[in-house]
């Protein structure tokens, strides 16, 4: 009656179930044996994988290696060299503490640990299988530790299942290895996979010698050095520009106090920080480390360490955004200062902290009612008092179709939730060019060749996507003579062209005749218009066999052709452009990564002027 049912289970029992939450595939095994090389202050490290980690994950370190007692007791469950007491947790500046890993590990795979300290003393061979200890031995051993665990799971049947392809397992293992290999570039690397080398990183890199040995030449003149030092948080690294954007989160690298890590906070603020320049969905890349007082990181909130938490997140997320946006060369973005300037739209201006506003006698006057305020969000339905009326309809620069300046239907102005300012006004150009615009938010520079192509871009781009692209005739078909090398090109993307709603067929030689284009395209000289595609498709290189690329190519070189044919613009057209503008997806970077605004805040300007 009284029979017992609660049993304290046996240790490696234990330790097996333990083990599921460290160890949950061959990368974690990685990213435990790493971490505990680099607590152990290696400077050289060769990681080698079989069989996608299922056969041998093996970490060897020139560490501190360990004694033969110390040895013994890193396998054991809760045995660390790292904390002593409860209150070391508070303040963790090393990547381990838990005690957990070895131990884990050893419990679910066929251990074999051999390692040196630098006391003189032998090395020491311990073997475990299955948590069972096996054999304990001196041999002779280098300074530093070297771990292999093979045959994960072997015991444990049902999570061996778990585990993916092959080639799955082992982009988990790379994925890892290149955080590490991030995150200390002051240490050599290797990676052998399946007996081969795939690394070979020297030590004492910088973290830009580093990611260009990671990621090939060219990568980094796309990313700009973050460098934020505010009194509790300092910010690090690159981060790049808009254009190096992809669909998964698998290019953001982020430290926390030399930890590899994540936390929402962080996502959100690297989202904050690249605000209204990436489309939805999209993300951008980085490699960001964040430094602070230990103890103001909380790292014991996930098994694995995978989270932290921070006990001032303002303070690390306004340093993240800032961080980012200096490096992006971007003002911070705007509070929700629109709103209550468009109910006082006739009086001028005043910057944000000028006391009374001030008007200078002698200068014509640059009143409001002279730069009427383009509304440019859908938010302001009400022309005020002064402005002129939205843009005529249908000036030339705008084909119809196109999304003009028509007051938006309310879900339409909803879903215009990236526009960058709910007005602004045209003051004018300088050097020839460049567009000067105020706005609620500030002063901003546009180049309106850069602006017209992004308009130009998604407008043709969701023609074609939505299978719906407006074409036109034209009056003289033109024809046009190639380089033979240009020709070459082009013929082979005949087809696809066709595709895109040009009318273009061979001529005899290298010649062609174009007779129709899309309607977003017309006035671009055709063979400027070839000429740059045929550019594109060869810079494509090896990637120009992907439809999609070459699509993308196309679009984008018959924007620049179509730009560069009109030299001149009206105001009516410029205005028009910038509410196109901030209507696109993108607004702030043409299709080639190029920026189409520079804005300044007033809220900088003031700082500037030593006003705030
Ligand atoms: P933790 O890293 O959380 O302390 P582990 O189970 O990963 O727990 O390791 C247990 C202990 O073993 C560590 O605290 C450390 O003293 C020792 N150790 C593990 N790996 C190494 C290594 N590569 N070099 C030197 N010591 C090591
Ligand atoms: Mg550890």
């Amino acid at each position: 009656m009284a029979s017992q049912h609660i049993r304290v289970l046996p240790v490696n029992v234990a330790n097996k179930i333990a083990a599921g939450e460290v160890v949950e595939r061959p990368a974690s095994v990685l990213k435990e044996l790493l971490e505990n090389a680099f607590d152990a202050e290696a400077t050289h490290v060769d990681v080698e994988i079989t069989a996608g980690g299922r056969r041998l994950i093996a970490v060897s370190d020139n560490g501190q290696g360990m004694g033969r007692d110390d040895a013994l007791l890193s396998l054991e469950r809760m045995a660390t060299s790292k904390i002593r007491d409860v209150d070391d947790i508070e303040h963790i500046d090393t990547l381990g503490f838990r005690g957990e890993a070895l131990a884990a590990i050893a419990s679910v795979s066929r251990l074999r640990l051999v390692t040196c300290d630098a006391e003189g003393r032998p090395g020491t061979e311990i073997l475990v299988a299955g948590g069972t200890l096996r054999d304990v031995r001196d041999i002779g051993a280098p300074v530093g530790t070297l771990i292999e665990a093979r045959d994960l799971f072997f015991n444990v049947p049902a999570r061996r299942k778990f585990l993916r392809s092959y080639q799955t397992e082992l982009s988990h293992v790379r994925a890892q290895f290149l955080v590490h290999a991030l995150g200390h570039p002051e240490a050599g690397l290797t990676l052998k996979v399946d007996g081969r080398m795939a690394y070979e990183l020297a030590g004492g890199a910088t973290l830009e010698e580093r990611i260009r040995e990671l990621f090939g030449p060219g990568h980094e003149d796309r990313l700009r050095a973050v460098r934020r030092e505010d009194p509790e948080v300092k910010v690090t690294g690159y981060v790049g520009l808009p254009e190096l954007n992809r669909a998964d989160r698998n290019e953001q690298y982020l430290f926390v106090n030399g930890r590899a890590t994540g936390a929402p906070l962080l996502a959100y603020a690297i989202r904050e920080g690249y605000h209204s320049l990436l489309a939805k969905g999209r993300h951008p890349t980085v490699f960001l480390f964040v430094t602070l007082d230990p103890g103001l990181v909380d790292v014991n909130v996930h098994p694995t360490k995978k989270e932290v938490r921070f006990r001032h997140p303002s303070a690390v997320r306004d340093a993240v955004i800032a961080g980012i946006r200096d490096a992006l060369q971007l003002e911070p973005a705007g509070g929700a200062a629109g709103a209550d300037a468009i109910e006082h739209a006739d009086e001028p201006l005043r910057a944000a902290g000028a006391e009374s506003a001030l008007q200078i006698e002698d200068l014509p006057h640059a009143r409001a009612f002279k730069y009427p305020r383009l509304p440019v969000s859908g938010a302001e339905r009400q022309p005020s008092p002064g402005d002129r009326p939205p843009l005529a309809e249908g000036t030339d620069g705008a084909p119809e179709g196109s999304g003009g300046a028509e007051p938006l239907s309310a879900e339409a102005a909803d879903s215009l939730g990236s526009t960058p300012w709910a007005w602004c006004r045209v003051l004018g150009q300088v050097g020839s060019l460049y567009v000067v615009l105020e706005t609620e938010d500030g002063l901003v520079l546009m180049d309106p060749h850069a602006a017209h192509e992004r308009v130009l871009y998604e407008r043709f781009m969701k023609q074609f996507q939505s299978g719906r692209i407006q074409t036109q005739n034209l009056l003289m078909p033109e024809n046009v003579e190639l380089a033979p090398k240009d020709a070459l090109r082009v013929r082979k993307s005949l087809d696809l062209f066709k595709k895109m709603g040009f009318g273009i067929a061979e001529f005899g030689g290298d010649a062609f005749v174009v007779d129709c284009v899309p309607s977003a395209f017309t006035g671009a000289s055709m063979k400027h218009l070839l000429v740059e595609v045929a550019r594109h498709l060869e810079e494509a290189g090896g990637r120009g066999g992907k439809e999609r690329w070459r699509e993308e190519s196309i679009t984008q070189a018959a924007c620049k052709a179509a730009v560069k044919a009109r030299d001149r613009l009206t105001l009516e057209e410029i205005e028009r452009l910038v509410i196109d503008l901030a209507r696109t997806d993108m607004p702030y970077t043409c299709p080639h990564g190029r920026p189409t605004l520079i804005l300044t805040s007033f809220h900088e300007l003031n700082r500037k002027f030593g006003r705030e």
